[in-house]
């Protein structure tokens, strides 16, 4: 079983009075205790670093307990590294790994030293053409077909947009190495939301051996093995979390046995986690405000699926407690919902908790990755705000809730309009 971040009822009104509900709150306790955790798991590694998904929380007050312990950040768009940028990272701190990417963003990636990750091979010339091409690249590499552990199938590659076949990879090494790279990380990332210890090790050793192909064949030169993110949290609350510690020393014997026994002793590994390291650290805290008696039985929250939408969009479970009553019997069965004009606007179905009343704060627990930040304005709805309890007890506003003037930013005919 795991344990969940389960602010209590107290500490609920109290943020409640200076921001009210609905918020997302994180944990620095919880972000620094797994950050470290982490860490110690690879620790055997000399240059292992963790670059954590920005768009996972791109939220500088969370971000920023991950940089104090030595994280670099993991970047997509044009927006995260500028916000890397702003929160002081730069160089080999930052990992740019876009695809399909825009004009502009490998240049803005290259100013700040970033690595380069890139995810086909006809980025190769778009790169070239754009900003010439860097000392050192990262290649995205895709195996296809399905990822299995132990004969179940956790993803299919073959169905993603991702990365570069392996004859590609190989073309890409050539190439590059012709245009004068001198250094080649690998990246892949082959299953989402993964609690089997077996994810990462898997991963590694289809990198290592990649790795070591690419060397024999064409004595290129690999600095760094990119395991990326997809280390999944029990959502569920009968599921038990990965023993990361494990997962470390099955990457330490993938190492060992694929890479030292080769010769080959001194690869960085990196990873871009996400979910892993924030998810169970955040919870989003919404109030009870309507009750509602027809063919179900449904309570109204003041939150929506524009502050989490993994419900909606993936019909993703998300525990949920009413704070104060951790501890009675769940003898109701309910339909939490938002108030979007979308009927998949439902923070569970069905789902049996105890009697609830008007006022109570309902806890979404594991909110804190994926969470606010797939956020989104449908229906005229406003974000809401963040708020970090400090490992000391303080409890500081790290990102503000939206208002109308931020819905309205972007349309000219709402410039001069005075509102109610
Ligand atoms: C989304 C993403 C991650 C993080 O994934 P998690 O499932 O949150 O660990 C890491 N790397 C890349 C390239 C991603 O797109």
């Amino acid at each position: 079983m795991s344990k969940k971040f389960s602010p209590d009822k107290r500490l609920l009104q109290k943020i409640d009075a200076l921001y009210p509900t609905p918020f997302h709150l994180y944990s620095e306790a919880e972000i620094r205790h797994r950050t470290q955790n982490l860490k110690a798991a690879f620790g055997w590694n000399e240059g292992y670093r963790e670059y954590y998904a920005v768009k996972a929380c791109p939220t500088p007050g969370v971000i920023r307990i991950m940089q104090n312990e030595g994280c670099g950040v993991d970047c997509a768009s044009l927006c995260e590294l500028m916000l890397a940028e702003a929160m002081g990272f730069r160089g080999d701190e930052i990992i740019f790994s876009s695809n399909e990417t825009p004009k502009g963003e490998f240049t803005y990636a290259r100013k700040l030293g970033a690595v380069i990750n890139i995810d086909d091979i006809t980025m190769v010339d778009f790169l070239e053409k754009e900003c010439g091409l860097p000392e050192q690249l990262c290649l995205r590499y895709n195996p296809g077909g399905d990822f299995r552990l132990n004969g179940s199938i956790m993803g299919k590659p073959g169905e993603a947009k991702y990365g570069m076949t392996r004859a590609q990879i190989f073309e890409a090494v050539r190439t590059c190495t012709y245009k004068g790279v001198k250094r080649f990380g690998l990246h892949a990332f082959l299953a989402s939301n993964n609690t089997n210890v077996e994810y990462y090790p898997t991963v590694a050793a289809e990198l290592m051996r990649l790795a070591l192909d690419l060397t024999q064949e064409t004595g290129c030169e690999i600095f760094m093995l990119d395991l990326s993110g997809g280390i999944g949290i029990p959502y569920e609350p009968d599921q038990a979390e990965v023993d990361i510690a494990l997962v470390g020393r099955k990457v330490k014997e993938a190492y060992d046995r694929y890479l030292v026994a080769n010769g080959i002793v001194n690869i960085k590994l990196c990873t871009e986690l996400g979910r892993y390291m924030t998810g169970p650290a955040g919870v989003l805290v919404t109030k009870a405000v309507h009750e509602k008696h027809i063919y179900k039985d449904y309570i109204g929250v003041d939150a929506c699926a524009a502050d989490l939408m993994r419900p909606a969009m993936y019909g993703a479970y998300h525990h949920i407690t009413v704070a104060g009553k951790e501890d009675r019997p769940s003898n109701k069965t309910y339909d939490v919902v938002g108030s979007l004009c979308e009927n998949n606007d439902k923070f569970a179905v069905d789902r049996q908790l105890p009697e609830i009343e008007m006022g109570d704060y309902l806890v979404i627990h594991d909110a804190g990755a994926h969470g606010r930040s797939m956020g989104y304005n449908y229906n005229g709805r406003l974000r809401c705000a963040e708020v970090l309890l400090k490992e000391n007890g303080e409890i500081e506003l790290i990102r503000r809730a939206e208002t109308p003037k931020d819905y309205f930013a972007t349309l000219d005919i709402c410039k001069d309009i005075k509102f109610q």
